[in-house]
């Protein structure tokens, strides 16, 4: 990865080798930790976050689903990552804030541990590579089902549950492919490792609802807005994996890969095997809205002003 200058670590601004934690973290050891995955552009307000307010939202119900507490609000944190940015002279990055339950404790109550808060910023390119985003990625359906939502919580993003991405991803990447689409516990069609996903058939886009356990992806929330914007009609309902088969377009979205056409599945090309007309048009819109190039949407972006916290 590419390293930055300063992490900021409980309200300190800390040399990036000097951001360490104690080897019995609970964290480390339970997977009790809830974190954020934010990107910040250098567009036509310079440089700036997207949609900053949702993503630190999502970090505080995250954790309280956890009944964890974080120890700084939403807009301390918001102004702490404007000022981490400045710091490290960057104009445009990842951000990855992340609550964890600290050093204290074992065992499985993570209750009396701290928690410990954490932001690092580096600059990181696009998740499924530039040609993924042009040209469309192959991706296999995963033979590891996405955690049901009576095992755990899919609407939380919380570290420990990643191992079932994870899973998957390496299945797919030594099978070959460029990603995952996991089944739900019930067989219907949930999400890829760290992407929500959409189906268009006779220009009819559908999604898989809430409850096929899938994370409520901010980028997804974009594309809804988006798409209504533009007169196309998102129905959320379960997909069978024939669907992902018979479907004109499918794509994926996620901030680190923000929207990737997914061109073949499972070695069936999705309709042509070429990025399609739906899909082109909504990732231009979403990168319009995050490089600041679409006035309606200037209040999804939260300026990174040189000099100012
Ligand atoms: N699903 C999973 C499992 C993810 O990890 C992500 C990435 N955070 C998403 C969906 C997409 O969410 P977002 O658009 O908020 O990045």
């Amino acid at each position: 990865m590419e390293e930055a200058e300063f992490i900021w670590v409980n309200g300190e601004f800390v040399p990036w080798h000097d951001a360490k934690i104690h080897v019995l973290t609970h964290g480390l050891h339970y997977g009790t930790s809830v974190f954020e995955g934010i990107r910040a552009y250098d567009g036509e307000l310079g440089t700036a976050v997207f949609r900053h307010r949702e993503h630190l939202e999502r970090l505080h119900e995250s954790a309280g689903m956890f009944l964890m507490e974080i120890p700084y609000t939403v807009e301390e944190m918001q102004s702490a990552t404007r000022e981490l940015i400045v710091r490290n002279g960057l104009k445009h990055c990842y951000i990855r804030p992340i609550a964890m339950r600290g050093y204290g404790v074992m065992g499985l109550n993570p209750l009396e541990a701290p928690v410990d808060v954490v932001i690092a910023v580096w600059p990181w390119g696009a998740y499924l590579g530039e040609e993924g985003k042009a040209a469309g990625i192959r991706a296999k359906v995963s033979s590891w089902r996405r955690f049901g939502n009576d095992a755990l919580i899919a609407h939380a993003k919380t570290s420990g549950q990643y191992l079932n991405s994870v899973l998957a991803k390496i299945e797919s990447l030594k099978a070959g492919y460029d990603e995952a689409i996991l089944l739900d516990v019930n067989g219907g069609v949930s999400e890829g490792s760290g992407e929500n996903l959409f189906v268009v058939k006779n220009g009819v886009i559908t999604e898989p609802p809430p409850t096929a356990s899938v994370l409520d992806g901010i980028t997804r929330r974009t594309i809804h807005a988006l798409a209504a914007e533009s007169g196309l009609v998102i129905e959320s309902r379960s997909i069978a994996r024939a669907e992902l088969y018979l479907a004109d377009e499918v794509f994926m979205t996620g901030t680190a890969a923000e929207v990737v056409p997914v061109r073949e599945i499972d070695d069936r090309p999705v309709g042509t095997g070429l990025p399609g007309p739906i899909t082109k048009k909504l990732q231009g819109m979403y990168d319009d809205v995050v490089n600041g190039r679409n006035p309606a949407h200037l209040d999804w972006l939260d300026p990174v002003v040189v000099g100012q916290g």
